[in-house]
């Protein structure tokens, strides 16, 4: 058990076992934990409108103004309502053609990595930990782009001590998906952290490795989620320094 928890804190717990030859795991969920989704959607919203201005009239011609990322929801419905999209045909239409684009590996280079996000990955892995991606996105629609998108930034990815995991079916459960996976990640080695932006998740991961820190990444999470469990620090990013994780 990591006494203080924090992001560095970690780095050093590796950077100890690797020394005793011992391995170690850190699991990084992707979408709003290592990653920030909301890029993603506003440029599949705008060019929805740009592309079907006349049956997306709404929408369209909220975009003749700026439109700031904060408009973007977890909700995508949310997100339309804010942005002024009332007639159901029309948001009906939007809603096919983003999840259309969403949901597939030529749009996740939108997504832009969380500050310090990186830097804090690559310095894990360098310091010797097994660095896993656990994703909800499923292997036939999404596994591509969400390795190219790795690279793109800098993560390590597809070298030694790093693994990608995603599930292999779309309809299955994350939560789920999580946890029967846990039991063969529990075998690879001592996980000594998480990280998660779904409070169920993050609840569900810390249960099972309680001796890991699990830190709840505080950016957008699914609606009705429930209360974190206790000794779950939170974090807003991966800056270290700045802003340490802290208990509630
Ligand atoms: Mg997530």
């Amino acid at each position: 058990m990591i006494p203080a928890a924090g992001l560095e804190t970690v780095i050093d717990l590796v950077s100890l076992r690797t020394s005793q030859h011992r391995s170690t795991i850190a699991i990084f969920d992707l979408d709003g934990t290592l990653f920030d989704n909301r890029t993603r959607t506003m440029f599949i919203l705008r060019e929805i409108a740009e592309k079907y201005d006349s049956a997306c009239p709404a929408l369209a011609g909220t975009f003749t103004r700026f439109q700031e990322l904060s408009v973007v929801d977890y909700s995508l419905p949310v997100t339309l309502k804010r942005l002024g999209v009332r007639s159901r045909r029309e948001k009906d239409f939007i809603e096919k053609e983003w999840a259309a684009r969403f949901f597939s590996d030529e749009y996740q280079k939108y997504d832009m990595p969380l500050p310090g996000a990186k830097a804090y990955v690559e310095r894990v892995h360098r310091a010797g930990a097994t660095v896993i991606y656990l994703t909800g996105r499923d292997v036939g629609r999404m596994l591509v782009g969400t390795t190219e998108v790795l690279r793109l930034y800098g993560f390590p990815v597809g070298v030694a001590g790093t693994m990608t995991i995603v599930k292999k079916e779309f309809s299955q459960n994350d939560g789920l998906f999580k946890r029967e996976v846990s039991g063969y990640i529990d075998r690879l080695g001592e996980v000594v952290a998480v990280f998660e932006n779904e409070p169920a998740n993050v609840n569900i991961l810390h249960a099972r490795f309680p001796g890991a820190v699990s830190f709840f990444v505080e950016t957008q999470h699914s609606p009705g989620a429930p209360r974190l469990a206790p000794g779950i620090p939170r974090i807003k990013d991966f800056l270290l320094g700045g802003r340490a994780a802290r208990r509630r």
